[in-house]
């Protein structure tokens, strides 16, 4: 496997497999230059904390126990057999750089470890993508980092998922990632990150403006990487899950995946 010297994760909260009707020339690129799945499903139910849980925690929620009311109140323990990406790569690691910048505050209040010294930014979406590009230009050396935006769900609470008004705003949430997208190049950096852009769940499948249901447009979601060792243009396998994404994060830092962990790496995603 190539090296890869740092792993950016960016989330579009609440985008489903809709970026497909959106205009996103920044996430395009990244599939013509990657692999790309817009049949990945999420965890149950398909709300938030559930699935940002899963995706940095590996299991599914019946094992991390998170939701949205207890990622507000309580911080996520440090010594919970389900650790996050994050612990992963600092048990690995000590001094290994880390950063999580969430426009969902509850990401970086409850379920990203709060002792970790993981370098923590909760702004609105666009002040986000500005820091969130600053702090790659200053920290090259960034090894894990992850970046949430919300504006795709605040829009389809409001409008109605899978509609032009959501279209609208995740276009405008691929022009914030293509923001850091940018500093990843001017920086030097694209040759040896592994970018991985995902949601967390859909909508409008049993409620327009809701989501939480099994249905397939509640839970499909649209997963995409480009980096060192992924071909150019090919296809996930199938059967892939929001929380194999911590497999895959942790696996292209090279760091041992945690044995409790649910997360598997796709089949053939390294070559
Ligand atoms: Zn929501």
């Amino acid at each position: 496997m190539a090296d890869i010297s740092r792993v950016l994760i960016i989330g579009w909260d609440g985008a489903g497999n809709f970026a497909q009707a959106a205009d996103t020339p920044n996430l395009d690129r990244l599939v013509r230059s990657g692999v790309s799945g817009f049949d990945v499903q999420t965890a149950m139910p398909t709300i938030s904390a559930q699935c940002w849980g899963s995706l940095l925690h590996g299991v599914e929620p019946d094992r991390h126990g998170l939701t949205n009311e207890i990622a507000s109140r309580e911080l996520f323990r440090d010594d919970s057999p389900y650790p996050s990406i994050f612990r992963a790569v600092r048990e690995a690691e000590p001094d290994a750089k880390l950063a999580s910048f969430s426009a969902w505050y509850p990401i970086n209040h409850g379920i990203v470890e709060d002792s970790l010294g993981v370098h923590k930014v909760s702004m609105k979406d666009r002040d986000l993508a500005l820091a969130a590009a600053d702090y790659i230009r200053g920290n090259p050396d960034v090894r894990l980092m992850f970046v949430q935006f919300d504006l795709p769900d605040t829009a389809g609470h409001k409008s109605g998922y899978n509609t032009p008004e959501q279209y609208e705003a995740i276009g405008e949430t691929d022009g914030y990632t293509g923001y850091i997208l940018k500093a990843v190049e001017e920086t030097g950096l694209l040759a040896d990150s592994l970018i991985i852009v995902v949601s967390d769940h859909g909508g409008g499948g049993v409620n327009p403006r809701g989501h939480g249901s099994d249905h397939p447009l509640d839970r499909t979601i649209f997963w995409v990487a480009a980096g060192p060792g992924i071909e150019p243009g090919s296809t996930l396998p199938g059967g892939v899950t929001i929380a194999d994404t911590a497999a895959v994060a942790v696996r292209a830092l090279g760091v041992d995946a945690p044995s409790s962990w649910q997360a598997k790496l796709p089949d053939g995603l390294f070559g």
